[in-house]
């Protein structure tokens, strides 16, 4: 690879002054989590699609491979680049403009670069809802929410970004520009293309913008903490809900004692309205009717829980700042555990009914495998979805018990997690963290599938090599 050729056409491309190189490419090259640190050999900003498009021609035309990013917040190292210092980093970050919003049809068109929490913010002056909601919205991108096919906190309700996605701007690896901004909700002329980009974490191609599915804002919306005495009464709390609230039920997540501990320790000044109990859940109603016709849902649901035994106690938020200390609550818990020192994180679903059998069965494995080792458990319960992380017995050094012990809690959790028909990755996605479990556990013809999709969308290699695949 000529990389002076390759600088010189970047540059045309996109003008100088979006062509980083050195010390100002360092943001760009150390994950959220600090696991994965590259060195790229620039980090290029376009602020357009066309600019996107001879991004990577360029690429091609010199062999260079592409590393696309938009917010950084994404957990399994697929937005960094490698250490070999010849990749080019593809930073979404100009294109952010909200393009279009069409109130009657329900859609908000963005570009990729556009910040999660502006997308929302937009939907709400129209007085619609965009219903992805996640703890990184402050900072994640839109496009890699669709690439990852972010969950979050209203899966339940609304479905993953790709529920949420009608239609898709790509550039391809050819350099040309797939327009499939469709606002269609029906749409059967050949194969699907834009749920094949979605969720491909930038290994098929870029992400430029995409056409959102809005929902009308619900008129009343409340929230509740309650703690249960186990994790099969707290299952069986969410079947009371799904069926007390229908469509009205918007979150139910559920923390472990230990990772609220965790939050007592790190965050005293949060409020935690309940005493300790073995499992603490966050509800969430929304009405299209009213708040009060909210509040009688979610009060009824409660004391009907707490009759049957499901929940020893409740705590309903009365305002809204109240609502927004209880999801703090939840919301803080990765946080937290980071304050605690480094854990071996499982980001893993399961059908909602296995979930008590399995964490008991892998809690008992943890726990002959290494006595006194403590898991912060918690996560979108609503989704089967449980951030069932690992973390060291009290006064082990949490680096060395990472770097020590995690192949071989990851397959002991990652056994059972298959033994009980769970997928390994919820919604954090495979990028490198989970690349070779997923060649180890994945059906062999769905990745030689998948391998075969690859070659036809991407036959050089150019769009985020050894990630995923
Ligand atoms: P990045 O980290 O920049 O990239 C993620 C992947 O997408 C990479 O592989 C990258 O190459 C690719 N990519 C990025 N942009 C494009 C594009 N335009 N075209 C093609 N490929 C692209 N995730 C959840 O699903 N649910 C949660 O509840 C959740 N909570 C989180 C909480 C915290 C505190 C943090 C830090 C992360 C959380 N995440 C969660 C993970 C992360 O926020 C999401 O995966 C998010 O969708 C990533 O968006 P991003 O813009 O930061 O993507």
């Amino acid at each position: 690879m000529n990389e002076t050729a390759l600088l010189a056409a970047l540059r045309e491309a996109v003008g100088a002054a979006q062509v980083l190189q050195g010390e100002d490419c360092a943001p760009f090259e150390l994950d959220w989590r600090k696991r994965f640190a590259g060195k790229a050999l620039a980090v290029v900003r376009p602020g357009t699609t066309d600019e996107v498009a001879a991004v990577v021609r360029a690429c091609a035309a010199h062999g260079a491979s592409l590393v696309p990013q938009g917010g950084n917040t994404g957990l399994v190292g697929g937005g960094v680049p490698d250490g070999n210092g010849r990749q080019v980093l593809l930073s979404l970050q100009r294109l952010n403009r909200i393009r279009a919003i069409d109130a009657a049809n329900l859609t908000l068109t963005a570009e990729a670069g556009c910040i999660l929490q502006t997308v929302q913010q937009a939907a709400e002056q129209h007085d619609l809802l965009f219903a992805l909601s996640l703890a990184a919205e402050g900072s994640c991108s839109i496009g890699g929410n669709l690439a990852t096919n972010a969950g979050g906190t209203q899966v339940l309700r609304y479905g993953n970004a790709r529920e949420l996605c009608l239609g898709l701007e790509v550039v391809t690896a050819w350099g040309e520009v797939w327009h499939g901004l469709s606002g269609l909700r029906k749409d059967n002329s050949g194969y699907d293309l834009r749920d094949l980009f979605i969720g491909s974490e930038g290994t098929l191609g870029i992400i430029t913008a995409a056409t959102l599915k809005l929902h009308p804002q619900p008129r009343g919306q409340l929230t509740a903490l309650a703690t249960c005495p186990s994790l099969a009464a707290t299952v069986e709390l969410l079947t009371l809900a799904r069926k007390a609230a229908g469509a009205s039920l918007t979150g139910f997540e559920a923390m472990n004692q230990f990772a609220l501990d965790l939050v007592r320790r790190h965050m005293p000044a949060l409020p935690q309205p309940l005493p300790a109990a073995p499992w603490t859940v966050l509800l969430e109603l929304s009405s299209s009717e009213s708040e009060t016709h909210a509040a009688a849902l979610l009060e009824s649901l409660l004391g009907e829980a707490m009759e049957q035994g499901l929940a020893d106690d409740a705590s309903l938020a009365q305002t809204l700042s109240q609502a927004h200390a209880l999801w703090q609550l939840r919301e803080s818990v990765p946080l937290a555990q980071s304050q605690e020192g480094l854990n071996i994180k499982h980001d893993i679903s399961l059908p909602i009914s296995a979930i008590p059998a399995f964490c008991a069965a892998t809690e008992a494995a943890l726990e002959a495998a290494v006595p006194a080792v403590r898991l912060v458990n918690f996560g979108h319960l609503g989704d089967g979805n449980l951030h069932f992380n690992v973390q060291a017995p009290q006064g082990q050094d949490p680096a060395a018990f990472l770097r020590e012990r995690e192949a071989e809690i990851n397959k002991l959790v990652f056994d059972a997690v298959q033994a009980h028909g769970g997928s390994i990755s919820a919604e954090h996605g495979i990028g490198q963290l989970k690349r070779d479990e997923l060649a180890a556990r994945k059906d062999p013809v769905a990745l030689a599938l998948m391998r075969q999709i690859k070659k036809a969308l991407d036959p050089q290699g150019l769009f985020n090599p050894d990630r995923v695949l």
